[in-house]
C-alpha cells in the first residue's frame, strides 16, 4: 500500500513512513494511492465480530508490510482495553430512524480517543523496531491534545508538545493535558486561537532543518492513521442498523473534517452510506463552502463547541483532491490561492461531485442549547454540545427509512457548563477520573511566534 501526498510532489511513502512523517513535505496530506473495497460479503461478515476484530478487518489492508498479523492483533487489542464500554462504540437510539453513536468511552472521553490511542500503539512498536526517537508537536482546540497526551505520556521513544489556544479549552480538557506528571509531556498554551496553533504547527514541518534536526512527527488528524482508526467505527455502527443489505445514513459535528472524511472512506471503500452530513457550529466554513462553492476563511467565533472552532479545515484537501480527479497540482493551486487571498472557489465539476456525497447544516448557539434541552426531556439523553450541533443538523436531514446515525463525540462531563445551561444538570465524570481536579497543574505559556516555539522545544529535548 503506497501513499501519495494530495499536492503531488511529495515522495511516495508507505504506511509507516506516512504515519510517522504526518504533513507531507509539499504542504499536502498524505493519501492511499488507491483505496482498497470489501465486497458485500466481507462487510456482512463483520456482524457480531468484537470491535476489535472489525477493526483488524477493516483496517488491515491500509497496513501492506509495516507490521505482522499478529504484531497488528496485539496493537488494537492494547489501543482499546482502556475504553470504559465493552461496545466500544456503543449505539443508543434517540427515535424512530434516528441513532447515537457513543465515541466518548475512551479515556479522555471524546472520539480522539479511537485513533490517538492506535497511534500512539503504532509508534511505539515502529520506533522500538527502528531504535528511533521522535518529537510529537501536535495542536488542539481541546480534544486531540488531551487524547495525544495519554496515548503519548511515559512511552520511551517520543517526546509529546501540544499547542492549545490559552483560556480556549475547557477547564477538563486543560487539566487533562496538564496534570499528567511524565517529563515527556509538554503543555503549551499559545496566546492566539486554534488557527494559530495549527498555522504554527504546519510552519514548523515546513522549516525543514528544524524537522529533520528534532525528528517531528505530526498526530493531527493530518495524519493518515488517524483518520483510518475513525473508518471502524462507521462499519460497526452501519452494519449493526443493516448494511450492507440496507443504506445508512450519517451526521457528523465537524471541525478538521478528520471524522467525517473517514466516513467518506468507509464509503469508497464499499460500505452503503447514503448521505454524510457535515454539521458545523457557527463557525460553518465547510456549510457555506457546500452552499455557495466558495471556500472562504473568515475569524474564528468562539463558541460553547470550542472543539469545532475552526475556520481552516485541513482534511478537507482530502475530499478536494478526489473532486478534482486526483490532480495534486490542482489542489496546490487552490491552497497556494487560500493562502494568499484567504479564499477560492471549488470548480464546478468538484463542487457537483462533493454535493454527491455530504450534505451540511449549521446549529447557532441557541439551537445548540435548545437541542441538549429537547433531547434531554424527551429521551433522558444528555449530549454534549458538540453532538447536540450534530443531532440537530442530523434531525432536518432524516429521511426514513433510512437508519440516521449521529456521531455523539464527547462526554457530556467534559463541558459541563453548556450542558448545566441547558438541562441544569451538572454531569459528574465517570469515576474513573473523579480526581481529575485536585491533580497539580504543570504548562508553559508562549507566545505566537515560530522561533520562541523552536527554542523552548529544544530546550526540552536536550534535557
Ligand atoms: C475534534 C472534535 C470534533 C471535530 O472533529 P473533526 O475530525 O476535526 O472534524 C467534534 N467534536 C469533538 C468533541 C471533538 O473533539
Amino acid at each position: 500500500m503506497r501513499y501519495v501526498s494530495t499536492r503531488g510532489r511529495a515522495p511516495v511513502l508507505g504506511f509507516e513512513e506516512a504515519m510517522l512523517t504526518g504533513l507531507a513535505r509539499d504542504g499536502g496530506l498524505y493519501v492511499p494511492e488507491t483505496i482498497p473495497s470489501m465486497s458485500h460479503a466481507e462487510i456482512a461478515a463483520l456482524a457480531g465480530l468484537g470491535y476489535e476484530e472489525a477493526a483488524f478487518e477493516v483496517m488491515r489492508p491500509f497496513l501492506g508490510e509495516s507490521f505482522s498479523d499478529g504484531e497488528f492483533r496485539d496493537i488494537i487489542a492494547r489501543a482499546y482495553r482502556g475504553f470504559g464500554h465493552p461496545a466500544r462504540a456503543p449505539l443508543v437510539q434517540l427515535g424512530a430512524n434516528h441513532f447515537l453513536l457513543e465515541l466518548f468511552h475512551g479515556p479522555t472521553l471524546a472520539f480522539k480517543d479511537f485513533a490517538m490511542q492506535l497511534i500512539g500503539q503504532l509508534f511505539q512498536a515502529a520506533l522500538a523496531r527502528r531504535g528511533q526517537r521522535v518529537t510529537i508537536v501536535g495542536a488542539t482546540s481541546g480534544d486531540t491534545g488531551s487524547a495525544a497526551i495519554e496515548a503519548f505520556r511515559g512511552l520511551d521513544n517520543v517526546d509529546v508538545f501540544i499547542l492549545f489556544p490559552e483560556g480556549r479549552v475547557s477547564d477538563v480538557q486543560r487539566r487533562q493535558m496538564t496534570t499528567p506528571s511524565e517529563a515527556n509531556v509538554h503543555a503549551l498554551a499559545l496566546r492566539g486561537d486554534f488557527d494559530d496553533c495549527q498555522a504554527r504547527l504546519k510552519d514548523m514541518f515546513n522549516d525543514f532543518a528544524f524537522r529533520d534536526e528534532v525528528r517531528l512527527a505530526g498526530v493531527n488528524s493530518i495524519n493518515w492513521a488517524r483518520v483510518l482508526a475513525q473508518v471502524v467505527y462507521y462499519f460497526t455502527a452501519a452494519v449493526s442498523l443493516g448494511a450492507p443489505h440496507r443504506e445508512i445514513d450519517f451526521t457528523v459535528p465537524t471541525g478538521n473534517f478528520g471524522d467525517i472524511f473517514a466516513g467518506y472512506i468507509a464509503r469508497r471503500m464499499g460500505l452503503p452510506i447514503g448521505r454524510l452530513v457535515i454539521a458545523t457550529n457557527l463557525n460553518d466554513i465547510l456549510h457555506r463552502a457546500l452552499e455557495t462553492g466558495i471556500y472562504e476563511t473568515r475569524g474564528v467565533k468562539p463558541s460553547i463547541s470550542p472543539s469545532m472552532d475552526i475556520q481552516v479545515s485541513s482534511n478537507f484537501e482530502r475530499a478536494l483532491f478526489d473532486a478534482l480527479g486526483r490532480e495534486g497540482e490542482a489542489v496546490a493551486q487552490l491552497m497556494d490561492e487560500l493562502k494568499a487571498t484567504g479564499r477560492f472557489t471549488i470548480p464546478q465539476g468538484a463542487l457537483e461531485a462533493l454535493r454527491e456525497v455530504f450534505a451540511s447544516g449549521r446549529a447557532s448557539e441557541e439551537e445548540t442549547t435548545a437541542t441538549i434541552r429537547r433531547l434531554y426531556e424527551s429521551t433522558g439523553q444528555i449530549l454534549c454540545p458538540h453532538s447536540a450541533v450534530g443531532a440537530k443538523v442530523a434531525l432536518e436531514h432524516l429521511r426514513a427509512p433510512v437508519p440516521m446515525v449521529s456521531l455523539a463525540t464527547a462526554h457530556p462531563a467534559k463541558f459541563p457548563d453548556a450542558v448545566e445551561a441547558a438541562t441544569g444538570i451538572r454531569p459528574p465524570l465517570p469515576g474513573r477520573m473523579a480526581d481529575l481536579h485536585e491533580c497539580k497543574e504543570r504548562v508553559s505559556e508562549v507566545e505566537n511566534d515560530l522561533a520562541a516555539l523552536q527554542a523552548l522545544i529544544r530546550e526540552r529535548i536536550a534535557r
